[in-house]
């Protein structure tokens, strides 16, 4: 259905009903459009519908339904699977709905499913407010928030859906819906962590905290000669660390970074990049116990504006680039599973590819697993394999590294996956990914999407 054709008149009645722009193969904004940040992805939609507002969305999910059109959705553009973007088909880009409105006094935020994280920080922070995000400012809201959605202060104040209040959804058959616990709850359940399974959002309210403007935060850099004691001493101090600290490991070849002695530039690293989410003083005896393993080559941690610190991973996560990921849900760092993390560094297939490992757990842990599609709430660690390269010769043997890191890792893992982490390969993996909760979710897609329009995701399928 993907490359059915809609005749010339229907697409012009389609356009007739738009506030926003329709675009198709040729108009000068299509290929920007269509461009997302993977690039191994190279879709070209028969249309694009950039959406104005909600009821643009309505005509465009009934369009595509009415003519059997495969449809994706777009939001930030991010995903690693590449589903915001189909061949043929209709593509709604919610690029241009990033509208982002701040209620001090209520502490609340209304954004628009265009808006990427740095809109939102910039919005919220200029009330010293905050929600839960990524670590990654381009990243869109969306999708990030669709899939569960954790970062720096998520150990403090939960995944970003633990902070959804309501969510307005133009259903599969084009109606508007408000989705809250006490509106659609069975659909808000869903919405949180299930995908883009159940509706296109088109506005997210969130409850704010209270942030900065300064957090402590940074990065200490090590040989990677010394991985091995200092994960395992990572692993024991973050097992008791309060809920503001949060301190992800990433392991890579050293990126030329202006406070990094330039012998090191391209050797191997391990780096503790860490957050303190609360009184830059407490911060300081908070990090102490992390800042002293082992002998680092630099400590960069200091006080820093927490927007700033929002983007610190940014220039090394650039759009534009070949990308594949392999993702683990890990409830412990076992010495086996440490020794199956540097084999993989040894063997790095190339400067641009590293092994995130992101600290989760405090707050986001204290949920129940049902309380939201979610499943996973006890893992500590969320091991994300970022394979990058450049050369389209190059695929197999990157992926090749990528796919033997997951598989050695496979015995340590809890079996449940991030959604948001799973390449476009894993589709046959959705069902453990949310663990006992895919029942209830494919329950819910049968009544909101029993046709299964909305397909082009981490695809649960109607019961
Ligand atoms: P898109 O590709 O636009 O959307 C992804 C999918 O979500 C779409 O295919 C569609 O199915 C669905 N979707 C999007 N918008 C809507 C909507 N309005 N209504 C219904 N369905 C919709 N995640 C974290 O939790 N923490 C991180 O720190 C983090 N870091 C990242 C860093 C980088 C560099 C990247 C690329 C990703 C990172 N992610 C992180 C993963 C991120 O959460 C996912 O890639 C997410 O899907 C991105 O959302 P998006 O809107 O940009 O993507």
């Amino acid at each position: 259905s993907g490359s059915r054709s809609v005749g010339a008149s229907a697409v012009e009645t389609l356009r007739a009903k738009l506030k926003g722009r329709l675009l198709q193969p040729g108009d000068p904004s299509y290929d920007e459009a269509r461009t997302i940040w993977n690039a191994m992805i190279d879709r070209k939609p028969g249309l694009i519908v950039r959406c104005a507002d909600a009821g643009d969305v309505v005509h465009a999910v009934r369009f595509a339904r009415d003519n059997g059109l495969l449809l994706a959705v777009r939001g930030g553009g991010h995903n690693i699977a590449g589903n915001a973007v189909c061949d043929g088909g209709l593509m709604i880009d919610l690029s241009q709905m990033n509208a982002v409105r701040v209620d001090a006094a209520a502490m609340r935020a209304v954004v628009g499913p265009g808006a990427t994280l740095a809109d939102v920080d910039r919005e919220t922070q200029a009330a010293g407010l905050a929600v839960p995000t990524g670590i990654n400012s381009t990243t869109g809201i969306a999708g990030l928030t669709l899939g569960g959605g954790f970062g720096w202060i998520t150990r403090k104040f939960g995944l970003t859906i633990d902070n959804l209040v309501s969510a307005e959804v133009v259903t599969a058959d084009g109606e508007i819906v408000r989705a809250s616990a006490s509106e659609h709850p069975d659909l808000f359940w869903a919405l949180r962590g299930g995908g883009g399974n159940f509706g296109v959002v088109t506005s997210f309210e969130f409850k704010l905290h209270k942030m900065g403007p300064e957090v402590l935060a940074g990065l200490v850099v090590h040989p990677f000669s010394d991985a091995q004691a200092i994960l395992q001493q990572y692993r024991e101090v973050v097992a008791t660390a309060p809920d503001e600290l949060t301190c992800w490991v990433v392991m890579r070849q050293a990126p030329p970074l202006p406070f990094l002695p330039e012998e090191w530039h391209g050797k191997e690293v391990l780096i503790l990049a860490m957050c303190y989410c609360g009184d830059i003083e407490a911060g300081q005896r908070a990090t102490a116990a992390l800042r002293a393993i082992g002998k680092p080559i630099v400590d960069v941690v200091g006080p820093s504006p927490f927007a700033g610190w929002q983007q610190a991973f940014d220039p090394l996560l650039t759009p534009g680039a070949r990308n594949y990921w392999k993702s683990h849900d890990l409830t412990k760092l076992p010495d086996a599973a440490i020794g199956v993390l540097l084999d993989a560094i040894r063997a790095l297939p190339g400067p641009e590819c590293e092994v995130f490992i992101g600290h989760v757990g405090g707050a986001a842990g204290r949920v129940t697993p049902d309380a939201t599609a979610f499943p996973q709430r006890s893992a500590h660690f969320v091991m994300n394999v970022h394979t990058r390269w450049r050369e389209a010769s190059d695929d197999r043997s990157f992926i090749a590294w990528a796919r033997q890191l997951f598989d050695a890792m496979k015995p340590h893992a809890a079996g449940t996956a991030y959604v948001n982490f799973m390449p476009d390969d894993e589709g046959g993996r959705v069902e453990t990914a949310y663990g006992g909760n895919y029942g209830r979710l494919a329950a819910i897609k049968k009544r909101y999407d029993p046709g299964n329009l909305l397909r082009l995701n981490q695809n649960v399928k109607p019961a």
